[in-house]
């Protein structure tokens, strides 16, 4: 039977998540209810329509509005009061291991520049930033369908575009390449890595040291959108990718701590690269929605699979490619439509397992070949888009420092502290 404990959200990251739903003047048990069953939905334990309903009325009297992106059925039904708790799984789910403990550790580090946070995050500046977010949704498809990347994401071959990633974790050397031209073409402020590679050590895996470099997984069945009372983070429909309309966000931070992956990074301040700095075409999309390059001061930002890329905007030549990919020297990220079978995802993918070994001769740092893939906690239910090769990190898996630091590439990370100390360190900002 489903019960609402399926889900579990460990004490100390409740307890985090408390914290930092805090800093806002929104409702902090709101929100934590919010993630543990979004959660629950897209693990299968509760429908979509009972999430609705569980929580229409008290979003709307905080709100004062519900746009989240749910999948509801036939509205006749809902009002009716069908659609209750959905598919029961077992609720475990979670092993609770290296993993989990990645994704609750990457929350809680937002670049500072030590503007009072709750300044940026008065109810009265909301009021605003919704009024232009409803003329911003009107340009074409706007969120709510929840069909965005449809049949693709549960493995069949489905129609238009479906952006995704191929990660290939024997390849890596940990050089942080990535996170660097990342980091520079969207303009990032510091501690926001929205690329970030992580180095560690599994006992199960040798005496290597192992990286796996995390982007947003853009899931087909995405917790932070389910959330988003304001309908800013939304699926973009024609291509599956998972944006946030900066016009439209108030930074209530449900996003980030419904997100299983740790990848969502709240500006707290003045960005560090002001917008007139910044073309246009690098931060409105082809729907004419403001989701590109890095978010202003009060907003949540993450990887969005290089959005202006994808739009043209940087050049034909660029579309169906990403920084991070480019600037990856190892030919350890492949990038594209995983519903054309030939794309470089899909492709490498293939040519990976028909091969029998890694071609080491031009790079000693490969690792052995092996074929096994996964996603990142899979058992969630989220359907993310990124696959990897190699083995997942075991439950027995630690951080450890890499072979470049992230001082030396000019980032800031305090990550690893925070997996060492746990909770404690968990609420700490950026040095
Ligand atoms: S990984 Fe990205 S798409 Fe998936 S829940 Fe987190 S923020 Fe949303
Ligand atoms: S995108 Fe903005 S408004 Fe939506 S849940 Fe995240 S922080 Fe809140
Ligand atoms: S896909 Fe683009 S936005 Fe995402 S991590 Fe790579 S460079 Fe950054």
């Amino acid at each position: 039977m489903s019960t609402d404990d399926d889900i579990d959200t460990p004490p100390d990251d409740e307890e985090r998540h408390r914290r930092l739903l805090d800093e806002t003047d929104y409702d902090t048990d709101l929100g934590l209810e919010l993630a543990r069953d979004a959660q629950r939905v897209t693990a299968g334990e509760l429908s979509e329509a009972a999430f609705y309903r569980r929580y229409h009325d008290r979003i709307v009297e905080e709100f004062e509005m519900d746009d989240r992106e749910i999948d509801l059925p036939d509205p006749d039904a809902l009002a009716a009061g069908e659609g209750g708790d959905g598919g029961v799984g077992d609720g475990s789910g979670d092993a609770g291991g290296f993993l989990d403990r990645l994704g609750d550790a990457l929350e809680g580090f937002d670049p500072d520049d030590g503007e009072s946070r709750r300044s940026v995050m008065k109810k009265g500046a909301a009021a605003g930033a919704l009024a232009l977010g409803g003329l911003g949704s009107t340009g074409g498809a706007g969120p709510g369908d929840g069909t965005a990347a449809g049949a693709a994401g549960s493995g069949e071959e489905g129609d238009g575009t479906r952006w995704g990633m191929t990660i290939n974790l024997n390849n890596c050397d940990g050089c942080l390449a990535c996170m660097v031209a990342c980091d520079q073409e969207h303009n990032l402020s510091r501690g926001a890595n929205w690329m970030y590679v992580f180095a560690f050590e599994d006992e199960n895996q040798g005496e290597e040291t192992n990286f796996l470099p995390r982007t947003c997984q853009h899931c087909t069945d995405s917790p932070c959108t389910k959330v988003c009372p304001v309908g800013a983070r939304h699926t973009r429909e024609e291509d599956g990718l998972v944006l946030t309309d900066y016009d439209i966000c108030i930074g209530c931070r449900y996003c980030e701590v419904s997100c299983p992956y740790g990848v969502n990074y709240f500006q707290w301040g003045e960005p560090d690269v002001p917008e007139s700095e910044i073309d246009d075409d690098h931060q409105i999309d082809d729907r004419g929605r403001w989701v590109g390059s890095r978010p202003p001061e009060g907003v949540m930002g993450k990887c969005t699979f290089c959005v202006d890329r994808q739009d043209g905007q940087m050049g034909e030549e660029k579309i169906g490619t990403t920084a991070c990919e480019e600037a990856c020297t190892m030919d350890a990220i492949h990038f594209g439509d995983l519903n054309d079978p030939e794309s470089p995802p899909n492709r490498h993918l293939r040519e990976y397992r028909e091969s029998q070994e890694n071609d080491r001769s031009d790079y000693p740092n490969r690792k052995e070949h092996t074929v096994s893939t996964f996603q990142l906690l899979e058992e969630r239910g989220t359907d993310p888009n990124v696959t990897f090769v190699g083995n997942a990190p075991s439950q027995d898996a630690r951080q450890v420092d890499g072979p470049v630091t992230y001082e030396e590439m000019g980032l800031t990370d305090n990550r690893k502290e925070v997996l060492d100390q746990g909770a404690e360190a968990a609420g700490g900002e950026t040095a």
